[in-house]
């Protein structure tokens, strides 16, 4: 499949969740077995080398880094919101536009040493892989690799992350200017 068929898979939905906001809806993606399959492939070509453990950001990551992983016969560790993992955990707390997240991840999650790839659907900002970058470094990972479907590049957010030493993102569908 061409890069802008897969593309042209991916909805967008002005004004959601709120004005001002163009929401890239994944959902046409997913729901075509070769759109689905041509982007885990495309995530697995970019991927690092030897890579030991996937972690999927909370929810969409999930949907792409759980397949990911599988591929690369790694395993799939979720990062989630605060409070929706047993426990215990680690968490590290971002600023959003207006108030802030957290996210965690169990504590046992990630193992010291182990190569690991981040993997969400859409770059913005960066504060969420940048936060969930922190996480892996915290838990002794290796972050070895960051992958995301697409990136909106007018929110720079790939330069934020270069400035935390976040290694470079691999964008499957390149630069989208909404
Ligand atoms: P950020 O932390 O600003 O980089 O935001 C990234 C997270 O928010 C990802 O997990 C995305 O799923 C979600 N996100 C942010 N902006 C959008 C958007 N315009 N369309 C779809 N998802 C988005």
């Amino acid at each position: 499949m061409t890069a802008q068929r897969l593309a042209d898979l991916v909805r967008d939905v002005p004004d959601f969740p709120k004005p001002g906001i163009v929401f890239k809806d994944i959902t046409p993606l997913l729901a075509s077995p070769a759109g689905f399959a041509a982007a885990v492939e495309a995530m697995r070509r970019l991927a690092p080398p030897e890579v030991d453990q996937v972690v999927g950001l909370e929810a969409r990551g999930f949907l792409f880094a759980a397949p990911v992983a599988l591929t690369l016969g790694a395993g799939f560790v979720p990062v989630r919101k605060h409070g929706k993992l047993t426990g215990p955990t680690v968490q590290r707390s971002y600023a959003l536009e207006y108030g802030t997240e957290t996210l965690a991840v169990h504590a046992d999650g990630i193992r010291p040493g182990a190569r690991v790839l981040l993997v969400d659907d859409v770059l913005a900002t960066g504060g969420t892989l940048a936060a969930a970058a922190h996480l892996v470094s915290q838990l002794g990972g290796d972050l070895v690799g960051v992958i995301v479907l697409l990136e909106l590049a007018q929110l720079k957010g790939r330069e934020f992350l270069r400035s935390r030493g976040v290694p470079e993102v691999n964008c499957v569908l390149g630069p989208r200017d909404t």
